[in-house]
């Protein structure tokens, strides 16, 4: 079965939150399986897609990762434009990038579109947490977010589910 790779719908989901808590390693993660413990540091917007299969046929899922230059201001439009869903992401061993998700918030609140669907993530859950899940689960029902999950890009855990599950919930939408 030969499946057209060109007029499969496209989502972009984009990736934010503190320096450090695993953005390019769960899109690395994602997109190959692999983890990396000296990732360099990513310059500019970046994205990689991948196509999946799911209920209704095949997608593709592109992830944007900011790589660090959320303060150009072109880099922010561009980062957000038909986004379909942001993927929020704080360290479940690093109480303050938790604490910093309300900066996170208001970036989205300012730059991002009204329906744009919210994911929490909660990587690095293979490491002792500091973080409990009933705290973000409290943040995330008090912030409108859909979707909830702790992930580790070093195992894998919960890598693919946070992006099918999202993709499911996009394409109930339309
Ligand atoms: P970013 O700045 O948010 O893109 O973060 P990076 O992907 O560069 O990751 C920062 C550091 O955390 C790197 O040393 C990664 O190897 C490490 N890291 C990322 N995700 C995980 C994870 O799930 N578990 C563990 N133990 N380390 C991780």
């Amino acid at each position: 079965l030969e499946l057209s790779k060109e007029k499969v719908p496209l989502f972009k989901f984009i990736l934010i939150g503190d320096q450090s808590v695993g953005k390019s390693s769960i899109v690395k993660r994602y997109k190959n399986e692999e983890f990396n413990y000296n990732i360099k540091a990513t310059i500019g917007v970046e994205f990689i897609k991948k196509f999946v299969q799911v209920d209704k046929g095949l997608i593709e899922i592109q992830l944007w990762d900011t790589a660090g230059q959320e303060q150009f201001r072109s880099v922010i439009r561009s980062f957000y434009r038909g986004a379909a869903a942001v993927f929020i992401v704080y360290s479940v061993n690093l109480k303050e990038s938790f604490d910093q998700l309300s900066i996170w918030l208001n970036e989205i609140e300012y730059h991002a579109h009204s329906e744009i669907i919210k994911v929490l993530v909660g990587n690095k859950c293979d490491l002792q947490r500091e973080v409990q899940k009933e705290e973000a689960e409290s943040l995330m029902n008090n912030n409108n977010f859909s979707l909830f999950f702790e992930t580790s890009a070093k195992t894998g855990e919960n890598i693919d589910e946070a992006f099918i599950q999202t993709a499911k919930l996009v394409l109930l939408k339309y």
